[in-house]
């Protein structure tokens, strides 16, 4: 089981691109597959419930990066405030400002990608284009002082229509493109486009991902 996670771990980044940071995702998963994967040299996890990663992040090797990818409700912003590397999930103005606030109180600077919504599926959360615009272009935005926006995150329909699943993507990187020239121009760190995921992230790629959140084909399904 073990060696089994090196293996898969391997595999996959045997095949990543230079400029594709993978994040293995290891909701649900227990201390020692994470250990498994560290040791097999990986340093970067994503998780999706701040009660999850509240537990697994005290115990396990502090060079980790870890990731919230997740849903993320703004009350519960503070218990990770204090140690998360990225969050990948944000939403909306009200969570901008939470997440300002807290990083604020921990005298750091929180990265964060905006999440829109790209899938058929009503079900998966994320903003349009449109609200975007309205936040970045907003006062309140401006002034936030603790916030660091380095991208956009998305996440495409569960199908095997892979040509839906690659018009998703690119869809999001077009997104990506038109914030970058409107907003973030002269601004390097803007540079992440996080897609992709067990199903599909080696279309992902080819549409431009920098970030890939890889959990299954690492870890094993989760029931
Ligand atoms: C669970 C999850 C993943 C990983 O999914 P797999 O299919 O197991 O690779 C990626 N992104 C998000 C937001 C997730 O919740």
């Amino acid at each position: 089981m073990l060696v089994g996670i090196r293996e898969r771990l391997n595999d996959i980044k045997a095949n990543l691109p230079e400029r594709v940071k993978l994040i293995a995702v290891s909701k649900t998963k227990p201390v020692e597959d994470i250990k498994a994967a560290h040791l097999a040299g990986q340093k970067v996890f994503g998780e999706n419930r701040v009660e999850e990663l509240v537990v697994k992040c005290p115990v396990l090797p502090a060079d980790i990066e870890w990731h919230m990818i997740g849903n993320l409700q703004s009350k519960k912003v503070k218990k990770i405030a204090p140690f998360i590397a990225l969050i990948h999930s944000v939403d909306s103005q009200k969570l901008l400002q939470v997440i300002n606030n807290e990083a604020t109180k921990n005298d750091r600077i929180i990265n964060v990608l905006l999440q829109f919504h790209i899938a058929q599926e009503d079900t998966k959360s994320g903003l349009s284009l449109d609200e975007a615009v309205q936040i970045l272009d907003s006062q309140t935005f401006k002034a936030f002082k603790n916030i660091k926006v380095v991208g956009v995150m998305g996440m495409a329909t569960y199908t095997d229509e892979t040509e839906q699943v690659r018009s998703e993507f690119r869809s999001l990187k077009s997104i990506f493109d038109r914030l970058k020239s409107s907003f973030f121009n002269n601004d390097p760190e803007f540079k992440e486009i996080s897609m992709g995921m067990s199903g599909d992230y080696k279309i992902a790629i080819e549409e431009g991902s920098t970030m890939v959140r890889v959990g299954s084909s690492i870890f094993g399904s989760r029931l």
